[in-house]
């Protein structure tokens, strides 16, 4: 090789070096050149020093100049297994792995290599090596999200199949709710465009139709968990039915609602029993009719939306010698005949006027729209039925009673008023000897 041939391949080579150094200065990861077998770093780019933030000498200093020492401890055997094996097969080994760096922060390094023989028969790895703990964060996260759903999903179904609910589960983007009937084998229904066509409408009642919307509409705007009670039916034919609906809604990585899911509980016996102790508290137990406290809201009530020019009645009506019941025929003869007392008023009344047990022997009745001589007509008739004796072991008693009436608006346009007036009215009839009615107007 002559002078001038070797002075341009100088330059060439010198050319070359330049590009290859830019190049490893500029690409964005870095580049580390170590020996295949001893794991002894020969080359480190200032791009990967930088992505390390030290110098080399920190570098080399921290790893004990061994490529193998930057894996995590617990990662190494398994990832030097992989590099291996990869070398004994393919031309480039491809590996993600988990680093510390200098400060002790993770680092999740792509690392992408290729195994080179020099000149003195050494195996050599070229390796470029990216930073890739962002990418790792969001997939593991993405991947904590799916597990979570997938958990909870399974907790979920478990948790149905130990209850007696129906669980459903509604994909807000395909708009469509399957629903697992448990009763019927497991039967899955499916319904199609749940909101776009209405079809929900068909499954709750119009009454309750309202409220299941502003609360399906409220879990699809933002992550919700909440429980309602609706009544609805599954069947058509079926009729509606007292349902409690938990749910809760879920959304995807870019905020969007994608499901909600939950499970209806059938609550028709809780219903019946709530409206039964409702009934019980307003009750009288002993004769089934409303107690004090009923009558008197019951009555306030009914006078409040009155007009002055109406007429209504109210009664006090109280059984005359009650005590000599007691007395000669004993305790629970005396329930007998005040349960007897109870039928006597409910019967001569209208199904629509309120009767009450105020009292031991006391009673009332709201007669609702009657006027004077209609309620002095059922008075008449009251003393005539409640005239009665009874007789045991050859004892006999005689009862009848005594009555007072107060006339709305006339004698009162409160329910306190009207009742007084209809006290004294009581108490006149019993000093003028019972077994009569006294009205307001006429005392
Ligand atoms: P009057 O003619 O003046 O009304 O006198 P009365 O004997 O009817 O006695 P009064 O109305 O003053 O009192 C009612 C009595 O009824 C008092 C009590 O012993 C009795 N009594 C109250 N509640 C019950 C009950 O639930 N069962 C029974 N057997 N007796 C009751
Ligand atoms: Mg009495």
């Amino acid at each position: 090789m002559d002078n001038q041939n070797e002075i341009t391949l100088r330059e060439e080579l010198a050319e070359a070096t330049k590009k290859l150094d830019i190049l490893m200065e500029n690409m964005p990861g870095g580049v580390i050149i170590y020996e295949a077998k001893t794991g002894k770093i020969l080359e480190v780019s200032k791009s990967l020093l930088d992505m390390f933030g030290c110098t080399e000498k920190a570098f080399r200093e921290h790893y004990y100049n061994c490529f193998d020492l930057m894996i995590y401890k617990s990662d190494r055997p398994r990832i030097k297994d992989l590099i291996e094996q990869q070398m004994a097969l393919l031309t480039t080994i491809e590996v993600t792995f988990r680093a510390r760096d200098l400060m002790g922060e993770r680092k999740f390094l792509d690392f992408k290599g290729k195994l080179v023989t020099d000149k003195n028969g050494v195996q050599l790895v070229y390796a470029i090596l990216s930073d890739v703990s962002e990418r790792m964060l969001v997939q593991q996260e993405l991947q904590r999200m799916n597990e979570t759903l997938y958990m909870e999903t399974q907790r979920y179904k478990l948790l149905m199949e130990a209850v007696d609910d129906i669980p459903f589960d509604y994909n807000a983007l395909l708009d469509s709710v399957e629903i697992s009937l448990k009763k019927n084998g497991g039967t899955r229904v499916v319904i199609d465009d749940f909101r776009r066509d209405y079809r929900y409408k068909n499954v709750f009642s119009p009454d309750t139709v309202e409220q299941v919307t502003q609360v399906w509409d409220a879990a699809l705007m933002t992550m919700k968990k909440g429980s309602f009670e609706c009544k609805l039916h599954l069947e058509n034919e079926k009729p509606y039915e007292w349902y409690r609906i938990h749910f809760v809604s879920f959304q995807d990585k870019t905020g969007r609602i994608v499901r909600i899911v939950g499970s209806a509980k059938n609550i028709m016996e809780e219903k019946l029993a709530e409206e039964e102790m409702n009934s019980r508290l307003k009750q009288d137990s002993m004769t089934g009719l409303y107690n004090k406290t009923t009558m008197e809201s019951m009555v306030n009530e009914f006078i409040l939306s009155s007009m002055p020019t109406e007429t209504h009645a109210l009664f006090l009506i109280d059984a005359d010698n009650f005590k000599a019941i007691n007395d000669n025929l004993g305790h629970m003869y005396g329930d007998e005949v005040i349960r007897f007392v109870a039928k006597t008023i409910r019967d001569i009344f209208r199904d629509s006027d309120y009767v009450g047990r105020i009292g031991g022997d006391e009673f009332m009745v709201f007669m609702k729209n009657a006027t004077k001589e209609v309620a002095m007509n059922r008075a008449d008739a009251l003393n005539e039925a409640m005239r009665k004796t009874f007789e045991k072991d050859g004892i006999s008693i005689t009862i009848s009673c005594s009555i007072g009436v107060a006339l709305y608006s006339k004698d009162g346009a409160d329910y306190t008023t009207l009742f007084t007036n209809a006290d004294a009215c009581l108490y006149e009839a019993k000093r003028l000897g019972k077994d009569q009615s006294v009205f307001c107007q006429d005392f």
